[in-house]
């Protein structure tokens, strides 16, 4: 079967309906997938493709996306299915109109990632490792927070650096004194998008939030919030309105740097450059408070 046949197939077979793809339209915005709305001129969807190297990575996306959606606590797109043909691997997903926010709707993404974050574990990690963008990244479950993300997100992204040459000073001095950074604070395990930036998280016609694009584990939310802010940061009423449902830490103001600090290296290791002066600068100021 073709890779279209595939799909039609399988959408055909999930909601009971036959389905078969009538208009295709590329759609832009992603990093790293071919994006597409297929249609059957009645009924849409969202179609990721790639190689068939990719096919993990759907699986993972889709797995992240069903524990989400079980929560009810924010809108994710449904996922439908993936599959592979000998060259291709591909992600279905309910196809969500993009739109602008209205009155309310920062307030409302604001208040269901703190609702996503009420899920808890009694671990931190995940049933499998995944990816953050194209890199891997470990998700061993282990009891200690501290530990998970001493060992498998910094001691990891260090690692995946220094691969390919590229260093940062100070960082084992970092790592040995990380317990300095939550000596009154104790994290909970919470249900996490994994990468949420403003590119992941939209508004649909209606102005209702949704986030996509997840790499899901059971964390510390603060990191969450940290990595919505790296880039610039999402609308005040975002905060404020997640901040009323689920208050924050004092310690997150310096912590945020620490979680950014992991995001920061995996851009340093993907695009080099003025990522590493940015990882150099967060690894200075941490050092300078322990
Ligand atoms: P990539 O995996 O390549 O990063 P994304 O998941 O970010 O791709 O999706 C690419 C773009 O497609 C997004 O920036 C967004 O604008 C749009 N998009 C994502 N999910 C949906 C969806 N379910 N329905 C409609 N548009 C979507």
């Amino acid at each position: 079967m073709s890779t279209e046949e595939q799909i039609e197939h399988l959408i055909s077979k999930k909601t009971g309906q036959p389905f078969n793809i009538a208009e295709s339209r590329l759609l832009g915005g992603g990093c790293i997938n071919n994006a597409q709305r297929i249609s059957d001129g009645n009924r849409s969807y969202f179609l990721k493709t790639n190689s068939r190297s990719f096919l993990e990575q759907f699986r993972q996306e889709k797995l992240a996306l069903e524990e989400i959606v079980e929560t009810h606590s924010i809108r994710v797109p449904q996922p439908i299915g993936i599959g592979s043909t000998d060259t291709e691997a591909f992600l279905i997903l309910e196809f969500i109109e993009i739109g602008r926010p209205s009155t309310g709707s920062w307030e409302l993404l604001g208040r269901g990632l703190a609702e996503l974050h009420k899920e808890t574990k009694a671990f931190f990690g995940w049933q499998s490792d995944n990816t953050i963008g194209s890199t891997p990244q470990p998700n061993r479950p282990n009891e200690n927070w501290v530990d998970f993300f001493r060992e498998q997100r910094l001691e990891h992204q260090f690692r995946l650096c220094r691969s390919k040459g590229l260093s940062i000073l100070g960082y084992d001095r970092l790592l040995d004194n990380l317990d300095t950074f939550f000596e009154n604070y104790q994290p909970h395990s919470s249900l996490l998008h994994g990468d949420l930036w403003s590119g992941n998280a939209a508004f649909d016609k209606n102005g209702e939030p949704f986030i996509f694009d997840p790499c899901s584990y059971y964390g510390d939310r603060e990191t969450d919030l940290a990595f919505s802010e790296f880039f610039g940061g999402f609308d005040r009423r975002f905060y404020d309105s997640y901040q009323e449902c689920l208050p924050l830490d004092s310690g997150y103001a310096v912590r945020k740097d620490l979680y950014n600090l992991y995001h920061c290296l995996n851009h340093y290791y993907i695009f080099g450059g003025g990522y590493g002066q940015q990882a150099q600068g967060i690894v200075n100021r941490l050092l300078a408070v322990i």
